[in-house]
């Protein structure tokens, strides 16, 4: 081929690729029309490093607090200092220390509508801030038993929220995890 055939072709070729482009900003969009009803959140990681889904056990329901109050979220018991991820993609909403919880982190997911909840942690990942986007899988943390957890038993209290629109982190209605966790779609 000529020197002009090649840059002919050359030519040729960006044109298609600009055409090509053209087409796909143009092209119909695929958006999906936002639902009202909560998504259900698929495909979520074992929050805890090392824990296989097959181990974890159900205690949504349990009697906490000398039978005042009822366990809403699973337990997944770890050594102190194992690493907390993301369970999926999000933002870190509220970092927030109480008597209960101990440490905690308030993960909002990507599409808004779930509030993950980590507790009991022993320390946050140095970095971690509100605000900060994270993937699923990200090091957000390490197991402890700060707040009410049982120094002797280490564990991460997860807790799954569908927000509403507009709600705030410390609202929302609890879900139980273990399915989620246990048996993702
Ligand atoms: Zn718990």
């Amino acid at each position: 081929m000529t020197r002009t055939g090649v840059a002919i072709a050359l030519a040729l070729a960006l044109a298609a690729i600009g055409l090509a482009s053209i087409v796909r900003i143009t092209g119909p969009s695929r958006v999906p029309t936002p639902s009202v009803a909560a998504a259900p959140a698929v495909g979520l990681l074992v929050p805890v490093v090392g824990v296989p889904r097959a181990a974890l056990r159900d205690s949504w329901g349990e009697a906490r607090g000398d039978g005042t109050r009822l366990h809403h979220a699973i337990d997944i018991m770890a050594p102190i200092g194992t690493a907390v991820v993301a369970a999926g993609e999000g933002r870190v909403e509220k970092l927030f220390t109480s008597d209960l919880g101990g440490l905690t982190i308030y993960e909002r997911s990507a599409d808004g509508r779930t509030i993950y909840y980590y507790a009991h942690l022993d320390r946050y990942a140095p970095t971690l801030a509100e605000g900060q986007p994270v993937r699923a899988g990200q090091t957000l943390g390490a197991v402890g038993a700060s707040g009410d957890a049982d120094p002797g038993a280490p564990h991460l209290h997860f807790e799954v929220h569908r927000m509403a629109p507009g709600q705030p982190w410390w609202q929302g209605a609890e879900v139980n995890p273990y399915s989620l966790l246990a048996h993702p779609a």
